[in-house]
């Protein structure tokens, strides 16, 4: 059974004491509403890294992941932060090709792919994402998008690492905008993904590999979406920053 998951994504928000104020709040809310296996994660800024970590330690539903590093393992690069620093704090996903570091930071698939396997060398899971831009869905190109972006950011990968990856679908016209996408347009892509997977790395591999939607997620429209059969959970932008709609979110799996 493949793992369902929410993970939060704070992106370039909190500061240090009001991240440790929000994680705290999860984690209660975690340990006293949500039943079942789920995993959630909260990808925070670096500098919150090792203080959340230490606080998940005391429930194993709640993990911490960073937001990107660096492709080098170390090094003279001022300002970066490498995955086995990241690994060294305790935490334990990365996300990887958020669209955001793609569009501002130009990252292409070429390094992205150094990311993932820098990361996974490290003992990280890397949340890979990929998703189509507006002009691409409206072009009807979204099917080659994604399917170049799995080619060049991880399908290079042997089939033992490829197993240890998330992937996160979100169309880049649905993130922070409010418009999210159906769940029926987001099923067909995630069942496209879980298609392509299965002709590289074989459908039991395919079934195995958690799938999360990502792109104006919320409290309401979760468990519509969490619903669809290719849909493993989420990727949380603006949502994860209260704690309240956060675990709301977790919660649309029961
Ligand atoms: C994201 O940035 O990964 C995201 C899904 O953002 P939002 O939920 O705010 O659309």
């Amino acid at each position: 059974m493949r793992k369902k998951i929410v993970a939060g994504n704070w992106k370039m928000n909190m500061d240090y004491p009001s991240g440790l104020s929000v994680f705290s709040e999860i984690i209660n809310m975690v340990k006293d509403e949500v039943t079942g296996s789920q995993q959630a994660i909260v990808c925070s800024p670096y500098i919150h890294l090792s203080s959340l970590a230490q606080l998940a330690k005391s429930n194993s539903q709640v993990s911490v992941g960073a937001q990107n590093c660096h492709q080098a393992e170390s090094g003279a690069y001022t300002g970066e932060i490498s995955a086995s620093q990241i690994k060294s704090v305790g935490a334990e996903y990365v996300i990887i090709g958020h669209s955001e570091r793609r569009q501002y930071f130009g990252e292409s698939d070429a390094l992205l792919s150094e990311k993932t396997v820098i990361t996974l060398k490290n003992g990280l899971t890397p949340i890979f994402c990929i998703g189509e831009t507006l002009e691409q869905r409206e072009g009807n190109t979204y099917f080659d998008v994604i399917k170049e972006q799995l080619t060049g950011g991880v399908f290079n990968l042997s089939a033992d690492d490829f197993a240890k990856i998330v992937l996160a679908y979100e169309p880049v016209w649905a993130i922070g905008t409010g418009l999210t996408a159906s769940p029926e347009q987001a099923q067909e892509i995630h069942a496209f993904i879980r298609k392509e997977i299965a002709v590289k790395y074989g459908q039991e591999t395919a079934d195995e590999t958690s799938i999360l939607y990502g792109g104006s997620c919320n409290p309401k429209n979760a468990a519509e979406l969490f619903s669809q059969t290719d849909i493993d959970g989420g990727l949380i932008g603006g949502a994860s920053l209260k704690s309240r709609d956060f675990v709301d979110i977790i919660k649309a799996f029961n």
